[in-house]
Formats: C-alpha cells, structure tokens, sequence
C-alpha cells in the first residue's frame, strides 16, 4: 500500500517535534504517512542570499530528512525549479488523500497553503497553527487597547508572567523586571573573549558548499563554513553559550569591537529561525543558568528578554502589521543603497569593519545592526525598502517576519513609531563610547564639521535639524533636540551644507 498521508514540512520549520507529523500520526498509522520536503530554488535566488545562509538552510534541511529517515519516516525529498513544481510531482508520484502541514511564518508561504494548496491538489489540506513561536501557544496574547501602540516591554512582561520565568510568585525575580541599566558597559582592553564553537562541514555539507559555489546570483563568502546544521549541534552551541559567554552577555550587551564581531553574544538566531532551537527550552535553561549562580541576574534576565520579548514581539508585530508595513516611509527617504555596502569600501572604519564581516560570515550582532547600518542608513535617507533587502540577503538569520519589524520599524523608524517608541540615532560619540573603531579611522569623532569630521556627525545634526518638528513631539527625543539649542546659525548652515556635500558624493 503507498503512503497516501502527506506531512508537508517548511524548510525553516526543522522542529524535533512537529506538529504536522504528530497530527498526521494520531490520525494515521506510520505506514501511511510520508514526510514531504522540498528544496525550491526560485526561494533561494529571489534575492542574492549570503552564500553561508543557503548552505545552512540546505543542508540543515538534508539532515532533517535523514534524521527522519533513521527515525523509521519514509520522506520525499524534492529538488525543484519551484515550490509549484516540486508539488506538482509529489502529488503525481503519491496522489495522496490528506496533507497536513504547519502554517509557514511567513505571510506569502502561509498564504499559499491556505488559499492556494487546496487547489493544487484533491487532497484534504489541514494547515495547522505554528508552534515555532510562543506566542502560538499563548493563548490569548493580550490586545493592546485600540489606538494605542502596544510597547515591547508590556508585551515581554506579559510573557514573563504566561511562561513564570525568572518570577518570585507575581514579581519579577530579583526585584526588576529589567536590568538594561546594567547592561551598556565599554569592552575593558584586556577582557578574553571566548570564541563560539565551530562545526566541521560533513558529506552533506561539503556537497551543498560545492554545489553553491556555482549559484550566480548569490552574496558574501563560501570560506570557512562552520555552522552547526542539525538539531544536536545547535543544542551544544547553545550549551557552549551558556557555559562560556552568558556570564558577560548581559554587561556587554550593547558593546563593539573592532577584534570581536561576535563577543558574547549567542548566534543562535540562525538556529532559532530555523526550528533547531526552541525558544522556550533557551529561555528555561538560561533561567536555570542564573538559578544555580552560573550567571547574573542582568545575563540571565538580558538573554530572555532578547528570545522572549524581542523575538517574539517582532513575529507578533509582523502578523499585526500586515503586507503593507513593508511599505511604511516616515521619514519619506528616498536615497539608493551606496555601493559599497556591498564590499566595505569606505574610509568610515566602523562601516567598512563591519560590511567586510558580513561579507565573510553573514552575522553581525545587534548593536552593529541598529547603531552602525541603520543609524547610518536612517541618518543618511536611504531607502526603506532597499535598505531591508538588503539586509534580508545579507544575513545568515534572515527572514520576512523578523526582517520588516525589525528594518522598517526599529531600525529606520519608517512606521512612525508602530514597533519602537524613538528612532535610534547616534553621533560618532556614541560610537566611540560603545567601541574601539574610532581609534585608527581616518576621521575624527570628535569633530562635527570641516576636513576629517565624522560623517556620522554632521548626519546626525543634519537629521535633527531637517526634523525638529517631529521629533520635539516624541517625549523620549528630547535630550537629543534639546542639543541643537546650542547650535549658532553659522554652524547650522555648515552641518547643512556638509551633511548635503557627503550625501551627494554617496554612490
Ligand atoms: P543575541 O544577542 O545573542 O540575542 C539572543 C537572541 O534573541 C537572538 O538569537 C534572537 O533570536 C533574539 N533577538 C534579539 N533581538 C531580536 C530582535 N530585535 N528581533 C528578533 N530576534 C531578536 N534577527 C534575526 O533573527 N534575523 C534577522 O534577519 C535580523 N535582522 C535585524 C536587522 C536589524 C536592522 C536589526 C536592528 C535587528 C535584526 N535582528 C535580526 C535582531 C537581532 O539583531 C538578531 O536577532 C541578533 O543580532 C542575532 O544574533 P545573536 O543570535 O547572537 O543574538
Ligand atoms: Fe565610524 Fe566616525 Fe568613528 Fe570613523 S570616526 S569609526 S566613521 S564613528
């Protein structure tokens, strides 16, 4: 008898249980049951994706498959030239009577399978909820009042107290519900930093590098590949994290280095956004971490705050937002990517440090993300919608719903303020006071304006002044605007006309 049961699996949706499969095996018996995975290329070259990124996802995805295998699953897996065509040749070869799949995360691939798939196909389609996310098990996620924007840190709380981590009966452990105060240190010059553990390219692995090597429309290195791609190894990654760089995650935090592109943080979202790691197991481990005084309080409670409230908030606000969020343009910025933010070239050490990382691994922590590119990108006008592809093909973790919160929202502010209470804008101080680039760059943080001043200077004048208005409006700007009262009429024309100067020379 063939298997007439379909579980369709999502290539990031690599979970150790998954719905769809226990669904299908409650219904069905085992015999029945046929995993389906496909490999789709129009997803994998609709934009030109980090080389690093597409051998993860592949070859994360061919570990699954004979994971599976060895479990005892009979699997399908597909290679085609698109998601409609590698159906199309399931259901030809299987013709099966019922698919069961998990809602994709994100909207087009959700869209399909609950419009589309059942047209494709005579089979009973049964798309269940994604519990990849915690907010798919939290039932139900607390509305903000109408008209009023809902900030992370309500919604954090609230998933502090659904969850009980770190709580001491209905308060926070410890006394605080944050400890972000705590967590802005400078990097001390002798500190040691521990380097994530690499994991050595198997058969599989070797295979995919191979056969990415000859893909065409593709970004960044091949070199050195040492991402864990199954399930297991991302669990020692994590475990690696906690043992070795947890304790200094959260004092370090916000810190930059120009010798460290990882420091301590945990890159583990390429795991996470993958179904490796569960985002629950993360945050109860880092938990039990501080509990048994292998990490302080602001670590414990800075790393749960991140996988809790921020992740989540993000996919929250994605699905809240709807399609036309992508298109949100506050600050109505209009200017094309500079060139080279496709190789590092530029005598701005901060940026050109970090672009070349990305070049090499697809990874950059948070704070280069928000306070090094789109600081820079917000400041210098560039466009919303470039400015997030480009991020989307540039990063190993990158996907939609955690791309457009996180870009249009709190990276450029471009939804007005929908996902982040202020725009993070920063001057070359800032810069200097959180990292060690300044020292060595061939321009000068200190000054604001004239020969070597920091771009980043007369940017962030330029955009206080363009902008006053506005951002007088915006209770949590005010120290910032409060600036410009010291400003001559003088010094304001010169910000203006050397902010436009290196503006107009950005190609
Ligand atoms: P850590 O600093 O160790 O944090 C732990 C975990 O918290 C991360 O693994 C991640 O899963 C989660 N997290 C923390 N902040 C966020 C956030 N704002 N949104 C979602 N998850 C968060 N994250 C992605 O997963 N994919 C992206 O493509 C991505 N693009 C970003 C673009 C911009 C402009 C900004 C400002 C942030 C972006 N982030 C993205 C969020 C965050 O920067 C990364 O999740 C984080 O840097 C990943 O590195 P890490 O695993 O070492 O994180
Ligand atoms: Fe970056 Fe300006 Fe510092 Fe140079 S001086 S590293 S451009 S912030």
């Amino acid at each position: 008898m063939p298997p007439r049961t379909t579980v369709w699996i999502l290539g990031d949706q690599l979970l150790k249980i998954h719905p769809a499969i226990q669904k299908a095996e409650e219904e069905h018996p085992r015999s029945s049951i046929q995993v389906l995975l496909i490999e789709n290329r129009a997803r994998i070259s609709r934009l030109p994706y980090h080389r690093k990124k597409i051998v993860l996802l592949l070859s994360a995805m061919r570990h699954y498959a004979v994971e599976l295998k060895n479990q005892g699953y009979e699997v399908d897996y597909i290679q085609a030239p698109s998601l409609q065509a590698g159906l199309a040749r399931h259901f030809q070869a299987w013709n099966p009577e019922r698919i069961y799949t998990m809602a994709a995360s994100e909207r087009r691939g959700r869209e399909f399978q609950q419009q589309t798939l059942a047209k494709r196909t005579d089979a009973a389609v049964d798309v269940l909820p994604n519990t990849q996310f915690l907010v798919g098990r939290f039932n139900p996620i607390p509305e903000p009042e109408p008209e009023k924007s809902y900030v992370m840190e309500n919604f954090y709380r609230a998933m502090r107290r659904h969850f009980g981590l770190l709580m001491d009966g209905g308060n926070p452990a410890g006394g605080q519900w944050n400890y972000d105060k705590e967590n802005r240190k400078r990097l001390p010059r002798d500190v040691r930093i521990p380097e994530p553990p690499r994991f050595s390219p198997d058969q599989i692995t070797t295979t995919v590098i191979d056969e990415v090597r000859e893909l065409k429309a593709a970004t960044g290195s091949l070199q050195d590949f040492a991402l864990a791609v199954t399930g297991s190894d991302a669990n020692l990654a994590f475990d690696d994290f906690v043992k070795n760089r947890l304790p200094e995650f959260g004092p370090f935090e916000d810190a930059m280095s120009s010798t460290s592109g990882t420091l301590f943080h945990s890159i583990l979202s390429p795991y996470l956004n993958l179904g490796l790691l569960d985002p629950l197991d993360l945050a109860m481990q880092a938990e039990e971490a501080y509990l048994n005084d292998q990490a302080p309080i602001n670590s414990a409670e800075g790393f749960i705050r991140q996988i809790i409230g921020w992740r989540e908030y993000m996919y929250w606000q994605y699905w809240r937002m709807g399609p036309e969020y992508r298109e949100l343009n506050f600050w109505k910025a209009s200017r094309p990517l500079p060139a080279w933010f496709w190789d590092g070239g530029t005598r701005m050490k901060c940026l050109a440090q970090a672009l070349k990382r990305i070049q090499n691994t697809g990874y950059a922590h948070h704070i280069e993300r928000l306070m090094l590119l789109s600081n820079f990108s917000l400041l210098a006008g560039l466009d919303p919608g470039e400015v997030n592809d480009w991020f989307l093909s540039h990063f190993i973790d990158a996907y939609e719903w955690v791309m457009e919160p996180n870009v249009i929202g709190m990276g450029l502010h471009a939804d007005g303020g929908l996902t982040a209470t202020k725009p993070y804008i920063a001057s070359a101080n800032y810069i200097n006071k959180m990292s060690d680039y300044c020292k060595g760059c061939e321009y000068n943080h200190r000054q604001r304006t004239g020969e070597g001043a920091c771009p980043f200077n007369a940017l962030y004048w330029n955009f206080l002044l363009e902008n006053e208005q506005t951002l007088r409006n915006n209770p949590r700007m005010g120290p910032n605007v409060l600036g410009l009262r010291h400003l001559e009429d003088e010094e304001r024309i010169l910000i203006r006309s050397e902010a436009q100067e290196f503006l107009s020379g950005l190609i």
